[in-house]
Order: structure tokens, then C-alpha cells, then sequence
């Protein structure tokens, strides 16, 4: 197991990928975008023409296809049957039904796995999701849990989007973040929820450089 695992948990837009970049490359450490292996498994089912709401094909799709995942501090790298689709993966199409996949408890389950083998093969880890602090890593070194208000992490959203060129009104984009939080709080298995022992902090009036440095107060200065 890893010797330094920080988990960085919380709802969408709230500047987790970002944040654990950069948390990850200031700690000298691997960035695990959990969030990318559930975007994998619904790609993969979306591209096999399954039922998406059925976890037996899923289940079975896993079985047959060959998941690769490539971390270092920045962006994790996938591929799917040797093929990448690091930026497919991030489809709106993909982001509006991986809600099924998340939902699915023997995915889950499954998926937990991937994650702690992951934390297996490396010193030390900054691993983001839902679920990091409270069901993968119960025994992490700090867990983080990031909020921010709605209003804001669609703002933020709709920046991101903007700097790719595309432009997406913000009403849809609020409506997009309050759906999957929804889905995301309600499951039965690794909703998202704060740790007990999770430091929280609000991100809404801070910018990524503030959030940083209060995280790093967190971290002990030897770890
Ligand atoms: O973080 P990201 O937006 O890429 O995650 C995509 C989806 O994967 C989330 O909306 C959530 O439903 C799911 N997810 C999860 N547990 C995680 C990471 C992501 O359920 N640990």
C-alpha cells in the first residue's frame, strides 16, 4: 500500500481534477482520476451497444475488454482494447450516463479494486472521486472533501468548456451538476458523502492557489 494517500472527494465542478494536479505534483506524487475509470466502463458499454441500466452486461463487457490506465501527477491516461480515448471519455454523451455505471454496486465493487491496486503500485497517491476517503482509502493519510455552491461550479464549468470553444448555456450546465449530484448522493453503494474524519472545505470564494494552501496546512510537513 501507498505510504502517502490524499483523497480529494466531492461533487462535480468543484475544481477536484484541477486541484489534485496540483496538490499531486507539489507532493511529487501520482494523480488517480477515479472518475476516468467509471467514464472507461461506460464508453466501453456506450461503443458496445449494451444496456447501460443492465449490470450483468456490464459486468460481463469488463470481462471482455482490456482497460488500461496510465497515471503520473497530471492527467491519467486511458485505453480501451489498446485503443486511447483519454479525451473521449470526457464526451458530455459519456458524462450524462455514467450515472448507471456508478450506480451498479458489483461495478463498484470491481472498481474499488482497480483503484486499490493502483495505490499498490505507487509510494504515494492523490487520488480523487466520490468515494476515496470514505469506502476506497478508509485509512488515508488526510482525506479532503471540496464543496463549492452550485451557482459557482457551473460557472466554473461553463469557463472550462468556453476554453475548449465550446459554448454551453449555464442553466443546462447547473441543471447537468444537480442531476449527477443527485444520482451520486442517493446510491446505495459509495454515495458521495464526507469521510468522518474529512477536513471540508468550502471552495466557492477561493482561488485554486488558496485551496492549495489551505490543503497543505493539512498535510503534514514530513509526509
Ligand atoms: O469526476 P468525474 O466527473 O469524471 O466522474 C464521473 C462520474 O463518475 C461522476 O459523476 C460519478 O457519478 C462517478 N464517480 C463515482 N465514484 C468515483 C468517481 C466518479 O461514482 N469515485
Amino acid at each position: 500500500m501507498a505510504q502517502l494517500i490524499i483523497t480529494i472527494d466531492g461533487p462535480a465542478g468543484v475544481g477536484k481534477s484541477t486541484i489534485s494536479r496540483r496538490l499531486a505534483e507539489h507532493l511529487d506524487a501520482i494523480h488517480l482520476d477515479t472518475g476516468a475509470m467509471y467514464r472507461a466502463v461506460t464508453l466501453a458499454a456506450m461503443r458496445a451497444n449494451i444496456d447501460l441500466t443492465d449490470p450483468v452486461q456490464i459486468r460481463e463487457l469488463i470481462g471482455q475488454t482490456e482497460f488500461h490506465f496510465e497515471a503520473d501527477h497530471d492527467d491519467m491516461r486511458v485505453w480501451i482494447d489498446n485503443r486511447e480515448v483519454t479525451n473521449e471519455i470526457r464526451d458530455p454523451q459519456v458524462t450524462e450516463k455514467v450515472k448507471h455505471v456508478a450506480s451498479m454496486d458489483t461495478i463498484r465493487h470491481e472498481l474499488v479494486e482497480w483503484q486499490q491496486r493502483f495505490a499498490n503500485d505507487y509510494p504515494r497517491i492523490v487520488t480523487e472521486g466520490r468515494d476515496q476517503g470514505t469506502v476506497v482509502f478508509p485509512n488515508a493519510t488526510v482525506k479532503f472533501f471540496l464543496t463549492a455552491d452550485p451557482s459557482e461550479r457551473a460557472r466554473r464549468r461553463q469557463l472550462q468548456w468556453k476554453e475548449s470553444g465550446i459554448k454551453v448555456p449555464l442553466e443546462q450546465i447547473l441543471q447537468d451538476i444537480e442531476t449527477r449530484d443527485a444520482s451520486d448522493r442517493t446510491r446505495a453503494t459509495g454515495p458521495l458523502v464526507p469521510a468522518e474524519n474529512a477536513v471540508i472545505v468550502d471552495t466557492t470564494r477561493l482561488s485554486i492557489d488558496e485551496v492549495i494552501e489551505v490543503l497543505l496546512t493539512h498535510i503534514p510537513e514530513t509526509a
